[in-house]
């Protein structure tokens, strides 16, 4: 028996060579298997997390509502309010509450809605500053009777735009919502309307406890809430953000944020100009 062209220590050598890189491959497959299956079990919990967050807030912001109106409720019913006054204050508070009710539901159905691709656009031509100026007129005064300094400042001859009127609105009216929710003792919002040649714009700004640069990138995803700061004591599903963005996309406009934590936030809705045929569903 003779060895034919490789010797007894190439073939060993060859063998070796062969060998490590066997157990290097399937080293690196290990690794990247567990890496795997670390990626998902980590996405797991967190959805798990997320799940749980959003169910529990969503009841919490429910509950206070329906709370208040059943107590006011009650209390009217049994004819325990004697004086005019105090029962036109109950009736008031009952109905801004089922207001509340109504705009959380609105939301979460909303959301559904767009994440099914099933919410639809009613694009016309459209006059920022009627928007704006009927929104504001909605929320004046319950604002300015609980204590916030509401003030519209309204750029003349802002251009028309090419939009869905009461998606716009629903839009402003989230950034309102957030503005009054992340407002502390300096109660201030303004609203601002302006144009350059390309964009006409809406800006809500507050003098309340702003987003940490962290923050800031991660407000507009599904469910997210800041953890830090004050944010933990107020109510919300970490929807309200994600619509907004939804509608803007669906715009083909931009939002733009500025922000400094205790200092206030400055969120900014940006609609092109003649920009009809770009609009669609998202
Ligand atoms: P929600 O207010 O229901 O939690 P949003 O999607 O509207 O959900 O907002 C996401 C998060 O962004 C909020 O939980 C809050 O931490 C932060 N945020 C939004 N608007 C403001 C604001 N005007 N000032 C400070 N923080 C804000």
């Amino acid at each position: 028996i003779s060895l034919r062209g490789a010797s007894i220590q190439e073939l060993a050598e060859e063998r070796v060579y062969t060998n490590i890189i066997l157990v290097l491959g399937l080293a690196i497959l290990l690794i990247a298997g567990n890496w795997f299956v670390y990626r998902n079990t980590k996405k797991e919990i967190e959805l798990a997390r997320i799940k749980s967050d959003f169910v529990s807030n969503v009841s919490h912001e429910l509950r206070t509502p329906l709370s208040l109106i059943n107590m006011f409720a009650e209390t009217l019913e049994l004819d325990r309010v004697k004086s005019d006054e105090k029962k036109k204050e109950y009736y008031s508070i009952i109905s801004n509450e089922a207001n509340r009710l109504s705009r959380i539901v609105n939301k979460i159905l909303n959301f559904s809605r767009m994440e099914a691709g099933k919410k639809t656009y009613n694009f016309t031509i459209a006059k920022l500053n009627e928007i704006v100026e009927s929104t504001f007129n909605t929320y004046k005064f319950h604002l300015q009777n609980n204590g916030f300094t509401f003030k519209l400042i309204q750029s003349e001859n802002l251009p028309e735009i090419y939009a869905d009127n009461e998606a716009v609105s629903e839009a402003l009216i989230n950034l309102i919502d957030n503005a009054v929710k992340y407002s502390n003792e300096q109660k201030e919002i303004i609203i601002t309307t302006g144009f350059d040649t390309e964009k006409v714009f809406i800006e809500v700004q507050d003098k309340g406890i702003g987003i940490s640069q962290d923050d800031q990138k991660r407000i507009f995803e599904k469910f997210f809430r800041a953890t830090t700061g004050s944010v933990h004591n107020t109510k919300g599903t970490g929807l309200g953000l994600t619509i907004v963005k939804h509608i803007m996309d669906a715009h083909k406009g931009e939002i733009k944020l500025k922000s400094n934590i205790e200092k206030g936030s400055a969120f900014r809705l940006e609609f092109k100009i003649n920009s009809k045929q770009e609009m669609g569903h998202v």
